[in-house]
């Protein structure tokens, strides 16, 4: 347990923490912070939702401290592999940097170029960026990158997966060498660690958790179900939904097409549910993830387009409709809840097809979420009517079709794709093209998705475990008492008193 006066941060920035209501550290933002003033490399670790935004926000404004920004040149940039989560990273650093006279831009794509270009010509010190739109900029001549001192990768090994290495790499080598450069994430696969050195100088490594580790305030469950047919998911999905300690909550599939159809059919049966993914225009992105953010919808069913760095902090439930492909993923889908040391449930929809998958995610977490069982449905009796065009592979969006595998799996030894391919910034999430993408599709009419269910009854929901520890409540509900009473998965739990939440006394290993 750290306070924030003993990182080495100026008056200013510790006014700026202070007002947001934290005073402890977490075990990520007290070990990144110093090492981070001190002026190197980091490659940080830590569960999802433990401030790991704070951990390079707040040294990257005390090191650019009172520097002058000057037309085109920026000085430091952040780069993360959604519009979303750029757009998040720097109201982050609006509201730590307050006190500061820096300027930022936020170089996203999906919305006009404009005023984007408008502030990079005035001079902006802080560059918060999707690759995609970023390179954009600097072909368009609007940006030089030469006087960059200080780089960040937030949701780093995404951002070194293959959609998006090519426009790192290109991206690096317009900084100069002499840049300190951080790299944080929840997950980090060895094959990727491998990749950073690259990238990073001498790096401190800091582990405030073992990667891929699940938080410890998140209860998962497994519910297997004998069925692969969609209807038979849509309907244990409902059951789901259904339950009563569902405040709100993020179902995620794996295809786009699936996140349509199951938007759909949640609303047709009564649920306040919208889909979010990378084909919807970026108004509607935005407007979609607001709604949710303030409360007015309460389901958003997504593509993990939603997966990687989204925090809003009273997501109650996460369900996996599918299981993820790529297991990583599903230690950042489950991460949208239990949030800042607030209690959050997450469900596995798991089919007899899904073994595989399953098997890749509970070696990743090194954990078995409980079972659940969905009682009182018929799943024999649940089919889906198939579309005849499934069979040759047509009906799907274009970006549900297959792609080609990669030959190798050296990520950096790859031909650049990033050209051929969609920018990596529309190849974000499940837009990239990544190595073992789903080639089934199964396509529903949606007047099918419109039939009624059959009524179902769910056994009693088991009690969430209680949390290991005592935890404490966000500091920013302190202040809503009014919504406080509406979280009683995460609040009625809390009674943390003076008590030190989990997340923030967690460990740290360092090695250099
Ligand atoms: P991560 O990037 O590790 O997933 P975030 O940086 O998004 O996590 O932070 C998760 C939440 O924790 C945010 O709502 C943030 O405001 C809150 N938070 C960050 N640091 C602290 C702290 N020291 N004390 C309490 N809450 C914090
Ligand atoms: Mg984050």
């Amino acid at each position: 347990m750290t306070e924030f006066t003993k990182l080495g941060l100026s008056a200013t920035t510790l006014k700026a923490v202070a007002d947001t209501g934290y005073t402890e550290a977490t075990p990520i933002q007290a070990s990144a912070i110093p090492v981070a003033l001190a002026g190197r490399d980091v490659l940080g670790i830590a569960q999802t939702g433990t401030g790991k935004t704070a951990a390079f926000t707040l040294p990257m404004i005390d090191r650019l401290g009172s520097g002058r920004a000057r037309a085109r040149m920026p000085r430091a940039l952040v780069l993360a592999p959604t519009r979303e989560l750029a757009d998040q990273v720097a109201e982050n650093f609006a509201k730590y940097a307050k006190g500061t006279k820096l300027s930022w831009a936020l170089l996203i794509g999906g919305v006009s170029m404009g005023d984007q270009v408008a502030l990079l010509n005035k001079g902006v010190d802080v560059l918060i960026a999707t690759p995609g739109r970023l390179l954009d900029l600097f072909e368009r001549g609007k940006i030089l990158l030469t006087g960059v001192e200080m780089m960040v990768i937030d949701e780093a090994d995404r951002m070194l997966d293959m959609g998006f290495i090519p426009d790192i790499e290109r991206i690096f080598k317009l900084t100069p060498p002499r840049r300190q450069t951080l790299f944080f994430s929840a997950t980090m696969p060895p094959e990727i660690t491998r990749l950073t050195t690259q990238f990073l100088k001498d790096p401190t490594r800091i582990e405030a958790s073992r990667p891929a580790m699940t938080a410890d305030t998140i209860t998962q469950y497994v519910v297997r179900i004998p069925s692969s047919d969609p209807k038979a998911k849509r309907t244990a999905l409902r059951a789901l939904v259904g339950r009563e300690d569902v405040k709100n909550g993020i179902v995620f599939c794996n295809r786009k097409s699936e996140v349509d159809i199951v938007a759909k059919s949640l609303k047709t049966h009564g649920f306040d549910a919208a889909p979010i993914h990378g084909d919807l225009d970026q108004s509607l992105r935005m407007k979609t993830l607001a709604d949710f953010r303030s409360g007015e919808l309460k389901i958003l069913v997504a593509s993990d387009v939603a997966a990687r760095g989204l925090d809003i902090p009273d997501v109650s439930h996460v369900f996996n409709y599918d299981v993820s492909h790529h297991a990583d993923d599903y230690v950042h889908r489950i991460g949208r809840t239990g949030r800042a040391g607030k209690l959050g449930q997450a469900f596995m929809i798991v089919t007899p097809s899904d073994d595989k998958s399953l098997d890749k995610v509970l070696k990743l977490i090194k954990m078995d979420p409980q079972e659940l069982t969905l009682e009182g449905i018929d799943f024999a009796s649940i089919k889906d009517r198939p579309r005849t065009e499934d069979a040759k592979g047509r009906g799907r969006s274009r970006s549900d079709r297959p792609r080609p595998i990669p030959k190798s799996d050296n990520v950096a030894s790859m031909e650049p794709i990033a050209r051929a391919a969609p920018k990596a910034e529309e190849a974000a999430s499940e837009e990239a093209p990544r190595r073992s993408r789903s080639r089934r599709s199964t396509r529903t009419e949606a007047s099918e998705v419109a039939t009624a269910a059959p009524t179902v009854a769910v056994e009693a929901a088991p009690a969430t475990a209680e949390p290991q520890q005592p935890r404490r409540e966000h500091a920013r509900d302190a202040k809503k008492p009014e919504q406080r009473k509406e979280q009683p998965v995460q609040a009625a739990r809390g009674g943390f008193g003076d008590d030190v939440p989990a997340f923030l006394r967690r460990p740290v290993i360092f090695s250099d």
